[in-house]
């Protein structure tokens, strides 16, 4: 099965990726994640990211189809794949088909998960995360111990582009340059919408029944 996951800043892609990877075997491939890992282990690829998310801007394109393109190719993508926060715009979202068409693969689903700007405030203004990809909240979601990781007991983090500023622009830039992305995708007949205002477990549950009818 081939996935993506489209929804703004906060939704829950990242949470809901997490859920569906283990219960589908899926590769989790998060463009967030690996921008994050390049500025940690400050390779070229970091330095030039790094100024573009911290302000909440999208990274150029060209940076981002490279990144997919090499990491499509990987062998445990063989059997499918679930994209988390790619693609983030409509030249992204082109690439991919040609990325796709090359290799006779083709996406099955996109699951775009709805939340209203009020709820994504108060969820990326808790989030606390994990440099193994897990993601937390103070409130909603709260790790057994806290500050520390449920998962590999890493100490937890607030991302620079979780504070007050970067997060308004964030929502701006996901208007602006992703959401063109559901008519795009409700026109290719691929498009699911998922209530991502409810419970996580209640939405895996939700995203299960559409998943299972692939
Ligand atoms: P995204 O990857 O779309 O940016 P995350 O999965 O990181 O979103 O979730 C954003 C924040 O909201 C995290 O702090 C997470 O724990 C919390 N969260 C995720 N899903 C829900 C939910 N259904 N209800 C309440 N909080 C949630
Ligand atoms: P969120 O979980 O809040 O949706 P991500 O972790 O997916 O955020 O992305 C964090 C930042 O990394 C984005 O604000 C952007 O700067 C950059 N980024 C990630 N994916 C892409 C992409 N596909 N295109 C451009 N920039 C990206
Ligand atoms: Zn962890």
């Amino acid at each position: 099965m081939n996935i993506i996951l489209l929804g703004p800043p906060g939704a829950g892609k990242g949470t809901q990726a997490m859920k569906i990877s283990k219960h589908y075997e899926l590769p989790h491939i998060s463009t967030g994640d690996i921008l994050r890992e390049n500025i940690t282990n400050n390779t070229n690829l970091g330095i030039r990211a790094k100024s573009y998310m911290s302000k909440g801007e999208l990274v150029p394109d060209e940076l981002l189809i490279t990144i997919i393109k090499e990491r499509l190719l990987q062998n445990d993508c063989s059997k499918g794949f679930l994209l988390d926060g790619y693609p983030r715009t409509i030249p992204q979202a082109d690439a991919l088909n040609m990325i796709l068409t090359e290799s006779n693969k083709k996406l099955d689903v996109v699951l775009d998960i709805h939340v209203d700007d009020g709820e994504l405030l108060k969820r990326l203004s808790g989030r606390r995360m994990c440099s193994c990809g897990a993601s937390y909240h103070v409130i909603f979601n709260p790790p057994m111990v806290e500050g520390i990781c449920n998962v590999c007991k890493s100490k937890l983090y607030q991302r620079d582009d979780d504070k007050a500023e970067a997060i308004k622009n964030r929502l701006v830039v996901y208007k602006k340059q992703t959401q063109p992305l559901i008519e795009y995708y409700t026109n290719k007949g691929l498009l699911h919408i998922m209530d991502g205002s409810k419970e996580i477990q209640q939405i895996f549950d939700d995203i299960k029944t559409v998943l299972d009818k692939i």
